[in-house]
C-alpha cells in the first residue's frame, strides 16, 4: 500500500489509504493492492467493504488491480481457497499461483500496450489471466521461459488490472496509463 501512495503522489494524485467504508466513498477512483486475495476478501467483508466495492465497482469506479487485487478484481478464480469471494467486475478468469514453485517469484522487462519502453516487472506468487471476455484488452504478456504468452495486465473500461507489481522500483508508468485510461489526466 505504501508503494502505491507513493507511485501515485509522483504523479501528483491525493492518494489516501482507505480502510473504512467512509474512506471508500470518498475516492474517485482505488488500487486494490498485492496481498493474498483470500485474506483480502475476508477483511474485506468483515469491515463492511465488500458489497460497497462492489457496488462502486457496478457504478463505474476506476481500479486498479495488482497481483492479489487482480485477482479481487476478477469475475472468475481458478484454485482459489474453496468459497473464496472476489469484488468482480472485470470479466477475466485468473489463476492463482499461477507460476508454480519453481518460478513462483521471478522479474522479466515487459511490453505494456500504452507504454513507452520496458517495464521492469515483478512478479510475486503472482496469478496469470487464463482467460478474457469480449470486452477486454490484453496489455501484456510474458515474453520469454516456460509461461511465455501468458496474459498479465488487462483493462475493461475503468478496470485494470497486473499480475506483476508495478509499485515496487520507482516507476509510475503503470499508474499513469490506469489514470489516462480511466479520463483521471
Ligand atoms: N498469491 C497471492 C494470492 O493468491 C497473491 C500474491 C501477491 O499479491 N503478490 O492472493
Amino acid at each position: 500500500m505504501r508503494e502505491h501512495l507513493a507511485a501515485l503522489a509522483r504523479l501528483g494524485v491525493d492518494a489516501a489509504a482507505v480502510r473504512r467504508p467512509a474512506e471508500l466513498a470518498a475516492v474517485h477512483a482505488l488500487v486494490l493492492p498485492g496481498g493474498e486475495s483470500t485474506t483480502m476478501a475476508k477483511l474485506a467483508r468483515t469491515f463492511e467493504l465488500l458489497e460497497p466495492l462492489r457496488a462502486r465497482v457496478a457504478a463505474g469506479l476506476p481500479v486498479l488491480g495488482t497481483c492479489a487485487g487482480m485477482i479481487l478484481l476478477a469475475d472468475r478464480v481458478e484454485d482459489g481457497a474453496v468459497g473464496q469471494e472476489t469484488v468482480g467486475g472485470l470479466d477475466i478468469t485468473v489463476r492463482r499461483n499461477a507460476f508454480g514453485r519453481q518460478v513462483d517469484s521471478f522479474e522479466e522487462d515487459l511490453q505494456v500496450a500504452g507504454v513507452d519502453g520496458p517495464v521492469h516487472a515483478v512478479f510475486i506468487r503472482a496469478p496469470w489471466v487464463e482467460h478474457v471476455g469480449e470486452g477486454v484488452d490484453v496489455l501484456a504478456q510474458v515474453e520469454a521461459g516456460p509461461a511465455a504468452g501468458r496474459i498479465v495486465a488487462v483493462r475493461q473500461g475503468p478496470l485494470m488490472a497486473t499480475s506483476f507489481h508495478p509499485e515496487v522500483g520507482g516507476d509510475s508508468r503503470i499508474h499513469a496509463l490506469f489514470l489516462s485510461g480511466a479520463g483521471l489526466t
